[in-house]
């Protein structure tokens, strides 16, 4: 896939985005080469504005639940995980699952997205088990897990299609499946970074192509920033827009840049936010097909994050009652639904919760009941998470 830049202008490219004409891998690459970061930011805005509600951004509640850190895999740019015989090795019983869930209603949440290392020795069962305990027990909850490494290694392990397993899990009480795992969808560079091991480039997207057969709507992610090429990061543009095209399965791009403390590429430059701002109106102007855009505020800060809503992103993500990955690289964000609040109308928008496949808008009087049966389950260290303009309820 050749995604070299067009010796179009950016002008012209700009112009064919707002007004709703596709541009090119090369165009892309070409306004990440030479875009003046205010145009970019000015025309993506626009394409947010016509694709999304101009005056609304959102955000959702929900936990990432990491039930394992063991995993078979050694990604290079990877702090968080252990391998198999490693004292520092957990797998999370259900019940201490469940009560993360219980503090995630708590506090207003909806659902969560679980996902581990790639454990060896779980079997299908394992995970449908696990699904059925928390959907049997907490049936308001959504359940948003197992990225495509996860349903490589079941299929593999069980000698089973990436659809069957899915189809299993779903009838277990999936309900949709997190782009993680993506990183960069070229192999070349998934072989630099030792990830091509847990999935090559064609088999996270034919997993997702599964997904999307089986009728389970997916995210879409990128991760960058470390030391790809631009190239690489438009060819990843392409692909998950080719695949777009094909199954409409995604819901939302989800892009970050690489954290690189307390793991084995520490020496990569940091990704600053000019860069971050830039791709992310680029991916903005290239994903004409994908609604939604997250603004990353867990690897950017607060203030960047906020930014990236005048960038093409409708959405500021999670709250993060509990992130390990990222934080684990260094990295420690969390915030208040009433920060999350403050942030966007600060920016200029009406901020709105909304659920995990961005269906429907969630209100206070939506999770009130919830939260205030599960009140006491809020631990002390995330006591100021607690929204001071949560309605009193019973
Ligand atoms: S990124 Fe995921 S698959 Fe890679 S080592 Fe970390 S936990 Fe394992």
């Amino acid at each position: 896939m050749s995604c070299s830049p067009t010796d179009r202008s950016v002008a012209a490219i700009l112009d064919d985005a707002v007004a709703g004409r596709r541009i090119s891998a090369g165009d892309a690459h070409r306004l990440l080469l030479d875009g003046d970061l205010i145009d970019l930011g000015l025309a993506a805005d626009e394409v947010r504005s016509r694709l999304n509600d101009p005056e609304v951004a959102t955000y959702n509640i929900d936990r990432n639940i990491n039930y394992t850190n063991v995993c078979v895999y050694k990604c290079r740019f990877c702090a968080f995980y252990r391998e198999p015989g490693d004292d520092e090795g957990y797998l999370l019983p259900f019940e201490e699952i469940g009560k993360k869930v219980e503090e995630t209603l708590a506090l207003n949440g909806t659902g969560i997205l679980m996902q581990g290392g790639v454990h060896p020795d779980l079997p299908i069962t394992y995970y449908e088990d696990l699904l059925r305990y928390l959907k049997s027990t907490y049936p308001e909850i959504h359940l948003h897990a197992f990225s495509p490494p996860e349903i490589k290694f079941i299929a593999k392990l069980e000698r089973m299609s990436f659809y069957d397993v899915i189809a299993r899990l779903k009838d277990a009480g999936l309900q949709s499946i997190p782009g993680g795992g993506a990183e960069i969808l070229v192999d070349s560079v998934r072989k630099d970074v030792l990830a091509y091991g847990k999935t090559s480039s064609d088999e996270w997207l034919d997993i997702m192509r599964q997904a999307h057969k089986n009728g389970l709507r997916t995210s879409a992610t990128m991760m960058y920033g470390m030391g790809e090429e631009l190239e690489a990061r438009v060819e990843h543009m392409q692909r998950v827009r080719d695949l777009q095209d094909e199954t409409g399965g995604f819901t939302a791009f989800i892009s970050w840049t690489f954290q690189h403390d307390h793991t084995e590429m520490e020496d990569v430059p940091e990704t600053f936010a000019h860069e971050y701002l830039t791709t992310l109106a680029v991916s903005r102007l290239f994903m004409d097909n994908v609604r939604h855009l997250q603004t990353s505020w867990v690897t950017q800060g607060k203030k960047i994050g906020q930014l990236g809503l005048k960038f093409g992103a409708d959405d500021m993500g999670s709250i993060m009652i509990e992130e390990n990955v990222v934080s684990a690289a260094g990295t420690a964000y969390k915030m208040s639904q009433d920060e999350m609040e403050h942030l966007i109308l600060s920016a200029g928008f009406e901020p709105r919760q909304r659920t995990n496949l961005y269906e429907r808008l969630v209100t206070r009087e939506d999770t009130a009941e919830l939260a205030a049966k599960y009140r006491g389950s809020v631990t002390a260290g995330n006591r100021d998470l607690v929204s001071s303009l949560l309605p009193v309820v019973g």
